[in-house]
């Protein structure tokens, strides 16, 4: 090849119509008497073809081509079919001996490409495949797999017909190779963008038409276009309507004046923002957002409080106390509502003085009410019996897993992707400045947060404060001081101090077998039948079958299983019915083992307990209370204590001292001192529960007296208490969920601390009835209610 600085002296030919760029074959008709003279002239039959642009110029650069071939077209026209190998830079003109123009032509080679062209070349072919794909091109994308040289590649475009004269002119004029290759990249990429566009202006046609004429069509492609293009007639019908919103708030009141200023200057700037500019689209999200906030909107409360407990009974079985306790903070809701509301002649907000500010926070003070219970016990499902007692509408935010304050209060404007936080969102689905707002798990909130999202919780339930709760991407004042928030959780001690502080809490403990019964015949029954549609008549399902579900099947303090096997029960009774058989279907007892299949809760606990060692103590966990068994054992090895089970500090100490108490009273208790000697160890199965706290203690102690005296535990008794060195019994929290999660268990004893005999009374009267309490101020008492004789155990 050629040398950069060759240079070749050689007949121009002209090309108005096509672009040659170097390695195409062409055939080129000899029309024009340039052409023709040219062609006369090739010396060694080489060539330039140089094309001239309509105004006359000839293009700086120019392709070296050799003529392969001479023929005739038909009708008489010369015609050469000609190789261009290199490009060629048009020098000064030189004057030859023929008619043809003479120039001097300065070769130019591509050279070895960069790291960077070849990079360009790769990107140019993924591109060229995506475009070509579609129209079945992979042909095209494979033969451009065989050029490897990236000048080359770029050169390819010359066949592409998509692009004009002009431009095949300057891809030939582009004489550096990265140059070259970006340029055609940039084209195709065009290419893309436009098809892209093309194509989504034909969806938006065609998903519209259906019922269209022409005219209808038409119209709708025009305002494609024209949407596509960001015209300024749009974008005046935009900033003109959210004019019109701006204003319609503004003359209900709705808004006050800093929130009416700030959307005021948002919409001018959307006015000042060419729609093609990114911020457009950001503003006018932001817009959107804040008019779809329900300013001004609120429902009238129905603040009958008979009408409320009615529909606190309609939606609810039982649960008598926490319906009183609801009653009354609705009551006194009211009450303050009424004496401390501002006289409502014509005060507007802005013209609060400070004793109205005064007022209207004693009027709004006021706790929230916290559910606090186990799952399935009906907490959220109260939330919404209140907001319809109320004729609020109703919103619930699931805290449990939410894990950064931005998701509480949103991300700052100038983060990309901004978005307004959960309250705001909320706000907006209810629809009404005045929802029944549920908090839903608050006790999962501290637990695994970022930052300090506590705090903006808080605000959101600070009366003092909530009447300007300010949203980080909302930038402006959000009035929840109407808003009627309840907040739920399982437990009490994961919910941050301060928000503990603003709460009324109310517990629900969890159901009654007896309970269970009424509510799944009162409710869940009737529910699970219409989704399985089914007819009310034509099932019945008896109160025995329900109690067999609710002891044979499912073991918790509410009632999510209980629903989910009335449901089963149902679905398949549903297939009985479509399968033609008569009705009613009636289930009753018996019939639940063919449903169900076999129960799958037995006698757990005379299983456990067989052996010496094994006591059962009651625990409450976020799933309610719960029977939890406590086992111990003695080795060969060395003295002491091994305790497992995931356990806290707590336990872990009180393991400890229920054996310094054991072993300080060995002889009182019959146990062979000896035994000491040996490796002891306690262990709390289910071990992937974390556990912590000192009511284990007697069971601990229980289990390590029994295991050491052979003594077995009496299988109807459950125990709790905490125990200290001297054996004195110390009293415990959650006796209620204690004694039903016992009674679930089929226990008929329970020990408990003497100090806790009051408490008692929260246990509902059926449960008490069937079962047997002994209070314990002493350990002995315990051994003693708790342990089989030493003879009954010998005997056995
Ligand atoms: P939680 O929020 O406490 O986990 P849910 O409110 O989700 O419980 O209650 C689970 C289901 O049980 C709901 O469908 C609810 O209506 C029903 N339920 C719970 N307790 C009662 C009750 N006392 N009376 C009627 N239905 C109840």
């Amino acid at each position: 090849m050629a040398d950069a600085t060759d240079t070749l002296t050689l007949p121009v030919l002209p090309l108005s119509n096509g672009v040659v760029l170097p390695q195409m074959v062409v055939t080129l008709a000899l029309e024009s008497p340039e052409a023709i003279a040219a062609g006369d002239a090739a010396v060694a039959d080489q060539l330039l073809l140089v094309p001239r642009r309509p105004d006359g110029s000839y293009a700086r650069v120019g392709a070296v081509a050799k003529i392969e071939n001479r023929s005739k077209l038909p009708g008489g026209v010369g015609a050469i079919v000609v190789r261009a190998t290199a490009r060629a830079r048009v020098g000064a003109g030189v004057v030859g001996e023929t008619d043809a123009l003479w120039v001097e032509a300065e070769l130019i080679e591509d050279g070895e490409p960069t790291a960077r062209a070849e990079e360009l070349a790769r990107d140019l072919r993924a591109t060229v495949r995506v475009l070509v794909e579609p129209a079945g091109g992979s042909r095209i994308a494979d033969s451009l797999r065989g050029v490897t040289d990236p000048g080359a590649l770029a050169d390819l475009a010359g066949w592409w017909p998509e692009i004009s004269f002009a431009q095949k002119t300057q891809l030939l004029e582009t004489v550096d190779v990265e140059e070259r290759v970006a340029l055609v990249l940039e084209w195709v990429k065009e290419a893309l963008a436009e098809r892209e566009v093309t194509n989504k202006i034909r969806h938006e046609v065609s998903e519209g038409m259906e019922k269209t004429q022409r005219e209808f069509l038409l119209r709708q492609q025009l305002a494609a276009i024209r949407k596509e293009l960001g015209e300024e007639d749009d974008g005046e019908e935009l900033v003109a309507e959210y004019r019109e919103k701006l204003a319609a708030l503004n003359a209900r009141s709705a808004i006050d004046e800093a929130t009416s200023n700030a959307i005021d200057r948002e919409i001018g700037r959307l006015e000042r923002t060419p729609a093609q500019n990114m911020e457009h689209g950001w503003i006018r999200s932001w817009l959107d957002t804040v008019f779809e906030v329900p300013w001004g909107e609120h429902s009238t409360d129905d603040l009958d409080v008979t009408n409320a407990r009615r529909v606190l009974d309609e939606d609810h079985t039982g649960l008598e106390e926490v319906k009183d306790r609801i009653v009354e903070f609705l009551a006194v809701r009211k009450l303050r509502a009424e004496r401390f509301e501002r006289d409502g002649s014509g005060t507007s907000p802005t013209e609060e003085g400070p004793a109205e500010g005064a007022a209207r926070n004693q009027r709004k003070t006021g706790a929230i009410i916290a559910l606090v219970g186990p799952p399935g016990v009906g907490k959220t499902s109260l939330g919404e019996s209140i907001a319809r007692a109320l004729g609020r509408s109703f919103v619930r935010v699931a805290l449990g897993g939410v894990r950064d304050e931005s998701e509480i209060r949103g991300h700052r404007r100038t983060y990309v992707g901004a978005q307004s936080g959960r309250i705001v969102r909320a706000m907006q689905e209810a629809g009404t400045m005045n929802p029944v707002f549920l908090l839903d798990e608050i006790d999962k909130v501290g637990s695994d947060w970022r930052g300090d999202p506590s705090s903006a919780l808080l605000e959101v339930l600070d009366p003092a404060q909530n009447h300007s709760f300010r949203d980080h991407y909302l930038e402006v004042d959000l009035d929840l001081s109407d808003v009627l928030f309840i907040a739920t959780a399982n437990v009490l001690d994961t919910i941050p101090g301060p928000l503990l502080d603003r709460m009324e809490v109310v517990t629900l403990d969890g159901y009654t077998e007896a309970e269970k019964v009424a509510i799944a015949r009162d409710h869940l029954l009737a529910r699970q039948i219409r989704s399985n549609g089914l007819r009310d008549d034509e099932v019945v399902v008896s109160d025995d079958a329900l109690a067999e579900i609710v002891n044979g099947y499912t073991r918790e303090a509410g009632v999510r299983s209980l629903e989910r096997a009335i449901g089963k029960v149902l679905r398949k009774a549903a297939t009985k019915v479509a399968g033609g058989e008569a009705t009613p279907i009636t289930v009753d007892r018996d019939a639940i083992t063919e449903y169900l299949g076999r129960r799958r809760f037995h006698d757990e606990v005379a299983a456990r307990v067989a052996v010496p060692g094994v006591a059962t103590g009651l625990a409450v966990t976020g799933a309610g209370g719960d029977v939890l068994f406590v086992e111990t054992t003695v080795m060969d090895g060395d003295a002491g204590l091994t305790i497992t089970g995931q356990l806290g500090d707590v336990m872990k100490e009180s393991a400890q001292i229920a054996l310094s108490y054991v072993r300080s009273r060995a002889e009182e208790l019959g146990i062979d001192g000896s035994s000491f000697d040996r490796k002891l160890h306690v262990h709390f199965p289910a071990g992937a529960i974390p556990k912590d706290g000192p009511s284990a203690g007697v069971t601990m102690t229980t289990a390590l007296v029994s295991l050491l005296t052979g003594r077995p535990v009496r299988r109807e008794v459950g125990m709790t208490g905490e125990v200290t060195l001297q054996g004195r019994v110390l009293p415990i929290g959650g006796v209620k969920q204690k004694v039903l999660a016992a009674h679930r268990a089929g226990l008929t004893e329970v020990i408990l601390p003497k100090r806790n005999e009051p408490d008692i009374d929260d246990v509902p009267e059926s449960v008490r009835d069937e079962m047997t309490f002994h209070f314990a101020e002493d350990v002995i008492q315990v051994l003693d209610w708790a342990l089989e004789p030493k003879a009954v155990a010998t005997a056995a």
